[in-house]
């Protein structure tokens, strides 16, 4: 936590010097009141007792009882002027501040969840990072920014204040302070307590968050699958359960405060009473001295003053329990080891050659699972290679190595004779286009979608990579042309429609290296071999990894490699694998007579 605020607080330092400052100013401000109430009770009504303010000389102080009330009403309504102007000032500076800070935070943790490993994606649910970079970051906004402040307003309040109570009567300041430690112990015991309950607490935003981030996508399956009572009941249970939590943070933070008011109060009213039977005469042993009223007036003021920013420790300390369980999880999501990162000395590459080479590489998600096993081959610059199998049988996961989208477990992927891990990611995912296998387009429109990733293409540049993908006939029938918005992940738009856009956004990218994972699986033949044609075009003149279930987009291919269970069974070109008659001939056979499904897996 104290590195958070020494991180991100520093280039605002001066708001929180300023709103500290003012704070405590305040309080002294308000102070001035009960101090001047108490020395005109006992001079300016009493003959007998000289008309003294501290840090005043004498000289300056009015002589005549008429000018004294003058002088102290003066006094009484310049500090809370002064109050008032502090207050304000302590307000915006210290606003401004946590806004600034909480700003600087969410862009921050955003980055860096932004660099994590696509594993770290695959793990992690949405929900939970978006209730980090959401509820969390707002959590550290509030107690970075007030209540840091008002921690410190408070220690100098009470050191103040102790201060002049011991100054006006230390016996009776004692009485008040004794109270003190019982406040200390009480308030450790409820940190202890509440702590856990936090960290839940903030797991179970996180859980809640997801399901409905889950629900809000899935929609569709939940109205198909008639499923609508059966969602409501989990989300009537991940809610439950936040209920619950936020109820067991609750009911402590109720026992706390009011407790706290308690022991507060009890210092109060046993200050009253001890003053009290001492103004009176019957004061208890062992206190001795005289009491004057005004003097016990403005002690009760004090002692009030002193009392009421303890029974405020319980918002602090419940502020910083919860701002510690988002600091936890802030500083979990910045901290996540990366290890597709570059390398210090990583090398940098504008322009690649486009030579492809995987040397024995294995690569497995979980541990103890390869899903990619002794994976050796070799592209030269401009060829074709594709990866055809069952499904589940890896291909998109060995294109996946080439992005670095993963790094592999053994082995090594080469690009122009440079392991993948050595060049910068910047140069090499500039250099590959990749249309995947789920299409995702963004909420915009769809000449920003195309454009995605070559922000500063032209307008003929973007209308030849849409015809090259043989969409632009669709996109100009849309209600705006190219100005349409798709809707969220492009739900406005077809399969196919979304497909033939991702290949223009990587057509327009103009790369060394493409990758096709089923990048016409969702049309219909005839715009397939339309798209074809703009493809062969597109893929002449650089490296092509394709994965096609559709044996006939990948007959003209340099190298086809037969992959099953994460290893290449047959490699060859197409002429090639059907002279060896193995699976590659078999499944050939079963396309072009037209039979449905994949029998390569099974033997
Ligand atoms: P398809 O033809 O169906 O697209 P594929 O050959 O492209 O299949 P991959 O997507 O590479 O297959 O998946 C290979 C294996 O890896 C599958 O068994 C799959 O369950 C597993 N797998 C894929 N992605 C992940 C992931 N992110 N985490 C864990 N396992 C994964």
């Amino acid at each position: 936590m104290r590195d958070l605020f020494a991180r991100y607080a520093g280039a605002d330092l001066p708001l929180f010097v300023v709103g500290v400052l003012t704070s405590i100013l305040g309080r002294v401000a308000s102070l001035a009141p009960p101090l001047v109430l108490g020395v005109a009770i006992d001079a300016t009504f009493n003959d007998d007792v000289a008309y003294t303010l501290p840090f005043v000389p004498a000289e300056f102080l009015p002589t005549t009882q008429a000018a004294e009330v003058w002088v102290s009403v003066g006094i009484i309504v310049a500090a809370l002027a002064a109050s008032v102007v502090l207050t304000w000032t302590n307000g915006a500076a210290l606003s401004l501040f946590s806004n600034r800070i909480q700003h600087r935070i969410r862009v921050d943790s955003y980055e860096a969840m932004q660099r994590l490993d696509m594993a770290f994606f695959d793990d992690k649910q949405t929900g939970q990072v978006l209730a980090i970079l959401n509820d969390d970051v707002r959590n550290l906004r509030m107690f970075l920014g007030t209540t840091v402040s008002s921690a410190l307003q408070l220690v100098a309040t009470v050191i103040g204040i102790a201060v002049i109570l011991f100054s006006l009567n230390w016996q009776l300041a004692l009485v008040t302070l004794v109270f003190v430690p019982a406040l200390g112990v009480f308030t450790l015991w409820f940190m202890r307590s509440i702590r856990p309950r936090y960290r839940a607490l903030r797991a179970s935003v996180g859980d809640l968050n997801t399901r409905l981030e889950n629900n809000l996508s899935g929609m569709e399956v939940i109205k198909t699958a008639n499923a609508e009572a059966h969602e409501t009941d989990r989300i009537h249970e991940s809610s439950w359960q936040y209920y619950l939590r936020t109820w067991a943070v609750a009911k402590l933070e109720y026992l706390y405060q009011p407790s706290m008011d308690l022991l507060a109060g009890l210092a109060f009213a046993a200050t009253f009473l001890i003053g009290g039977l001492w103004l009176v005469g019957a004061a208890p042993e062992p206190l001795s001295g005289t009491l004057r009223v005004g003097e016990f007036v403005t002690f009760l003021f004090m002692t009030q003053r002193f009392v009421d920013p303890l029974s405020g420790v319980g918002r602090i300390v419940n502020s910083y329990e919860n701002a510690r369980a988002s600091a936890e999880r802030v500083v979990g999501l910045v901290a996540q080891p990366v290890t597709v990162t570059d390398r210090e000395d990583a090398i940098v590459r504008d322009r690649l050659e486009g030579a492809v080479e995987y040397d024995d590489v294995t690569f497995s998600y979980l541990p103890d699972r390869p899903v990619i096993r002794d994976f050796s081959f070799a592209a030269e610059p401009g060829d074709t290679v594709a990866f055809v199998g069952p499904t589940g049988a890896g291909k998109s996961t060995a294109a996946k190595l080439l992005l670095r989208l993963y790094d592999v477990d053994s082995g090594e992927v080469h690009v122009d004779g440079v392991d993948v891990r050595d060049l910068s990611l910047d140069s090499l995912r500039s250099n590959i286009g990749y249309v995947s296998q789920d299409v995702f387009l963004f909420d915009g429109t769809v000449a920003e979608n195309v454009r995605y990733g070559s922000f500063d293409a032209t307008d003929e540049e973007l209308e030849d990579a849409v015809r090259l993908a043989e969409a632009h006939e669709f996109v100009v029938d849309l209600p705006d042309g190219y100005d349409t918005r798709v809707g969220e992940r492009g739900v406005k738009l077809s399969g196919g429609q979304r497909q033939r856009l991702a290949i223009a956004r990587a057509m327009l990218q103009d790369p060394a290296i493409l990758v096709l994972d089923e990048a016409t699986s969702a049309v219909d033949t005839e715009t397939e071999a339309l798209i074809q044609r703009g493809l062969a075009r597109l893929t002449a003149d650089r490296t092509t990894l394709v994965i096609a279930h559709r044996l006939s987009t990948v007959k003209t291919a340099d190298l086809i490699l037969v992959v099953d269970d994460g290893r290449i069974v047959e490699r060859g070109t197409h002429e090639e694998l059907l002279a060896v008659g193995g699976r590659y001939a078999a499944l050939w056979g079963g396309q072009t007579e037209g039979s449905v499904g994949s029998f390569l897996g099974g033997e």
